[in-house]
């Protein structure tokens, strides 16, 4: 019997037990541990939350990660059945047959598997457990295991501490919707409780408006966070966070009005940005930048290599800047959208194109005024980025032979695979992106770029509009 097969007929046993609730719980003291997993993924996505709950409670595993599980329905509610089934384990329990649970992974993550393997008999066991929390249980475990050696030294007795650590890994967002509140709610008065030996690890954390449940933040280390997004927050909230999210590895900082604070709090906020040593992408989307990125770059990481700057303002300038800074090397995404980068020429982006030609992956320079001089003249530059996957172009104003010419250099660039491009300017009634669409010329400039797409033996390329 192949494993597919054996993996079907797992899944058929686990989804005929859960047709009964309470069989399916009386089951799990005696059922074998290989239905475990099998039983825990049809329990999550048929939202059998009193199961998911008993299972949580007597998991076989040390380990548990919903990894790519997800169901639209009552997905908070699933969520915090399996919280509800969170229990502390005595001490020295790792090495009983009976529950075993030590990590709780309630991330989702397309490419984490519902347990990891138990090759390693010692911590970490698991691959996603947190590295930097004083609470953590490879900190805990580190602290008892050289408080023993000293104790054995000085030929003490043993340290005994009541219960083993856990962690709980979620992400959290503060998006003012009311199912999160609930769900936040419900996690706050959770870490209240008795959770002496518990440790919330966030690694996501996700603020669009500040919540009632903001004192959550208080319990949490922020150390642990490697992704922080903010939107719309005021500079002295996100000053009060960011000095202690140090391990950072993308930061978003979306619409924070930079321009109405005293230069002591942009200063206060480049400090933090400089502590951040893990730092690899940035994106500050409507964040006013204008001739101020060379403060950034001048603290930010050599190895950055995601740069989102769109709606930043930035002028002719900032782009010379960052064509002349040592992170332009190693730069793989790159937004420059929205900003009006070639009003006065041409040559700083030539020159910024030609510095990360050996790295540069994705590229959007939407909206920035780009005619049809300027992107011939860029033209050559572009064609020796031959790392380039994706390039987005829309909305700038460019004609049908220009557009014809970039297609005709651009099929050399075989990494290059998805080009979003503007319509053309005749595709309007006068001429003008803003006029309205002439749908039919849009088909039959479609046509004409598959027929060439096709004849430099390019179908793999996908030449897609935006008109909106
Ligand atoms: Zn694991
Ligand atoms: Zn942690």
């Amino acid at each position: 019997m192949d494993q597919k097969t054996t993996d079907t007929l797992l899944e058929l046993a686990a989804k005929s037990l859960l047709n009964n609730e309470p069989v399916a719980i009386h089951a799990l003291d005696e059922i074998p541990r290989d239905l475990f997993v099998p039983l825990f993924n049809a329990a999550f996505l048929g939202g059998h939350k009193t199961v998911l709950t008993a299972m949580v409670r007597v998991w076989p595993f040390r380990c548990l990660h919903i990894g790519s599980l997800y169901t639209q329905e009552s997905y908070y509610d699933i969520l915090k059945a399996m919280i509800d089934g969170l229990q502390m384990l005595p001490a020295k329990n790792s090495t009983s047959w009976g529950p075993r649970l030590r990590i709780l992974d309630l991330r989702r993550d397309p490419h984490c598997k519902t347990i990891c393997s138990e090759i390693r008999t010692t911590f970490p066991f698991c691959f996603k457990s947190c590295k930097y929390s004083q609470r953590s249980i490879l900190k805990i475990e580190e602290a008892q295991h050289s408080v023993r050696r000293l104790r054995i030294g000085n030929s003490g007795s043993e340290p005994h501490s009541a219960q083993e650590p856990m962690e709980l890994l979620v992400d959290i967002s503060f998006n003012g919707t009311l199912r999160t509140e609930q769900f936040l709610s419900f996690l706050c008065s959770k870490i209240q409780q008795d959770f002496g030996s518990l440790h919330i690890c966030c690694r996501d954390l996700k603020i669009d408006r500040m919540s009632a449940h903001k004192s959550i933040l208080q319990f949490l280390d922020l150390g642990c966070i490697d992704h922080l997004e903010m939107d719309e927050t005021d500079l002295s909230e996100v000053l009060t966070i960011l000095p202690r999210v140090i391990h950072l590895n993308r930061l978003t900082l979306c619409n924070i009005p930079f321009n109405s604070y005293p230069r002591r709090k942009f200063r206060s906020f480049l400090l933090c940005l400089g502590q951040m040593d893990n730092l690899q992408e940035l994106s500050l989307p409507f964040v006013c930048l204008t001739n101020q990125l060379h403060k950034l770059l001048s603290i930010v990481p050599r190895q950055l290599d995601t740069l989102y700057l769109p709606y930043c303002s930035l002028s002719n300038r900032d782009i010379t800047v960052l064509s002349e800074s040592s992170q332009a090397t190693y730069l793989k995404e790159l937004s420059l959208s929205n900003n009006k980068i070639f009003s006065e020429g041409y040559e700083p982006f030539q020159a910024l194109l030609e510095k990360v030609s050996s790295t540069l992956q994705h590229l959007e320079i939407d909206n920035c005024m780009i005619t049809d001089s300027t992107l011939s003249a860029i033209l050559p530059a572009l064609s020796h980025c031959t790392h380039l996957r994706v390039l987005s172009f829309v909305f700038n104003p460019i004609t049908m032979p220009v557009l014809k010419s970039l297609l005709q250099h651009l099929t050399s660039l075989m990494k290059l695979k998805y080009v979003i491009y503007p319509v053309p300017l005749h595709c309007y009634e006068e001429g003008n992106f803003h006029d309205s669409l002439d749908r039919q010329k849009l088909a039959e400039v479609q046509a004409q770029l598959q027929v060439m797409l096709h004849g430099a033996q390019r179908n793999d390329m996908k030449w897609v509009p935006c008109s909106k």
